[in-house]
């Protein structure tokens, strides 16, 4: 369902990726580990459209994104949601206008069904009734946790995340685990992660990619990459334990 050929990027001649291919499949939980600075957020943004690749071709759902127009991207987007490294919450909204903003913009239902929606999505990740409140009143994990609602709320087919459990407590982390392979579970849900947490990785990864110096540098299932012999692959995985 989503599918890099030879992608490469540059920030202002800077390369910053080198020649990515990678394919997902439908209903794949794909992670993507490597050290803070090697692309993986990078990489994220271009899946969804953020960016656009300085080389190489981007497909999702079977249209190449950067050819495809305003229309298209927004149809794309429908069926997308991105948890943020910084959770990028609008500040100015309450927690609940937050996770109710891809439904208006992306659905009609009715204001009814949208509150009745924020309500399940808020009680999902530990947050019920919390919908009046602002965001700069939330810690940094309960942040966190509003954007994982938000990008939940359109059921999205794709979801990408970025540190989903940065900054969570172990039960927290533990909860967006399930989350995310009980969405595939009940909904054939695709899903990125990046994530430093490499029991967590462990835990829900039907493949993990190894991101380093922009280049995935190993790919396999986790017996593949536990048993990898791969020197850096190695001192990442256990220097992380
Ligand atoms: P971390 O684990 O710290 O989040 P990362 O693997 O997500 O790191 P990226 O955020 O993808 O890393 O950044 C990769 C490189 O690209 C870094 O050197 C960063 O400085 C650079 N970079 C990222 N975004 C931009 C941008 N908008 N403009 C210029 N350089 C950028
Ligand atoms: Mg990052």
């Amino acid at each position: 369902v989503i599918k890099l050929v030879n992608v490469n990027m540059s920030f202002r001649g800077r390369p910053v990726l080198h020649d990515i291919n990678l394919e997902i499949a439908k209903g794949e939980i794909m992670v993507i580990i490597g050290p803070s600075g090697s692309g993986k957020s990078t990489l994220l943004r271009l899946i969804i459209g953020l960016l656009k690749p300085t080389g190489g071709e981007i497909w999702v759902k079977g249209q190449e994104i950067s050819r495809a127009g305003e229309e298209e991207m927004n149809k794309l987007r429908r069926h997308m949601g991105m948890v943020f490294q910084y959770s990028a919450l609008f500040d100015s909204m309450t927690v609940g206008e937050n996770v109710a903003f891809g439904l208006r913009q992306h659905t009609d239902l009715s204001e009814e069904e949208i509150t009745r929606v924020v309500r399940r999505r808020l009680r999902m990740v530990g947050l019920a009734g919390q919908e009046n409140v602002m965001p700069s009143e939330l810690s940094g994990g309960m942040k966190k946790r509003v954007s994982l609602a938000r990008a939940m709320a359109i059921n999205p087919e794709i979801v990408l995340y970025d540190e989903p459990t940065a900054g969570l407590d172990p039960i927290m982390s533990g909860t967006i685990d399930r989350m995310i392979t009980s969405a595939r579970r009940l909904f054939g849900v695709t899903s990125v992660v990046v994530t430093h947490h490499m029991s967590s990785a462990f835990n829900i990864a039907d493949r993990i990619a190894m991101i380093y110096g922009g280049r995935i540098v190993e790919i396999g299932t986790v017996d593949e990459i536990r048993q990898s012999e791969n020197p850096i692959v190695q001192q990442f995985i256990h220097g992380y334990k």
